[in-house]
């Protein structure tokens, strides 16, 4: 069964999974996937630890290659592109900030090694910072900052380089359940304010309801079921969905 919906207006989606197969040894990791996610779309893939949800999240990136079926970024086969070459950017779990720089430094990081002048850097940093209401915080190292300020410092870092698609494996499953609620309404007006696509990883059933337009349940390295999340929590079309979801009946 083919996952697919009608991408955005002009038929092609943002980023096209096509009968993607992934192996580590004799493990087979994700099982001929097919996704299509819309320009625009906060698109999460939720399931289980182990399911394959960050293996599909790396091979978009760039940072593994499928063993066989081929990954578009917006019309275009980057299978075997490097990361560098691709128009998506990744916030980790671990936000991956760089201790020894100031916080200005880390976000001005990728604009740096991509050459851009120091005034047109000190520009973008200060609306980057800006947009995640830290500009205060710009001359202080990570150690100083709280979880959830470093976590919005690595978003601030990713969306810098106007990425067309962002990617986000688990970005808020090292904070508090109270600062995680915050921070996933943040997250969700960042979104639409910058108006790129969001592929987010998540264990947290919860998280994903809330946050998405729509929602992938993986299962053992394939997809169960993909809808918006009214459909996917008042239609489970398996099982397994509805025991995830923990909707009982
Ligand atoms: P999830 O993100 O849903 O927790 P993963 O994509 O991390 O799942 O993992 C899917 C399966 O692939 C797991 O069984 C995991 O142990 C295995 N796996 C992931 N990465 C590697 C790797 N680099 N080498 C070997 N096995 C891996």
């Amino acid at each position: 069964m083919r996952h697919t919906t009608p991408a955005d207006e002009h038929g092609q989606a943002a980023v096209s999974v096509q009968g993607v197969h992934k192996q580590f040894g004799d493990l087979v990791a994700v099982k001929d996937l097919d996704i299509d996610i819309r320009a625009g779309e906060f698109f999460s893939m939720l399931g289980p630890s182990g399911s394959g949800k960050t293996t599909v999240l790396r091979m978009i990136a760039g940072f593994e290659e499928p063993t066989s079926g081929r990954i578009l970024l917006h019309g275009q086969d980057v299978t075997a592109s490097a990361p560098f070459d691709r128009e998506v950017n990744t916030v980790f779990q671990d936000y991956a900030l760089f201790p020894h720089l100031t916080i200005a430094e880390n976000v001005a990081y990728g604009l740096t090694v991509r050459g851009i002048s120091k005034a047109e850097r000190a520009r973008l940093v200060g609306e980057a910072l800006e947009q995640v209401q830290l500009s205060h915080v710009a001359e202080r190292r990570p150690s100083q900052l709280s979880g959830g300020q470093r976590q919005r410092i690595a978003l601030a870092r990713a969306l810098i380089l106007r990425p067309k698609v962002l990617l986000l494996d688990e970005p808020l499953g090292a904070l508090d359940k109270q600062l995680r609620e915050q921070m996933q309404f943040e997250l969700k007006q960042i979104q639409r304010e910058v108006g790129i696509t969001f592929v987010f990883v998540t264990h947290d059933q919860e998280e994903a309801l809330t946050l998405s337009d729509r929602v992938a349940v993986f299962n053992n390295g394939r997809i169960e079921q993909v809808g918006s999340p009214r459909e996917v929590y008042e239609f489970p079309q398996t099982e397994f969905v509805a025991r995830f979801l923990g909707i009982t009946n």
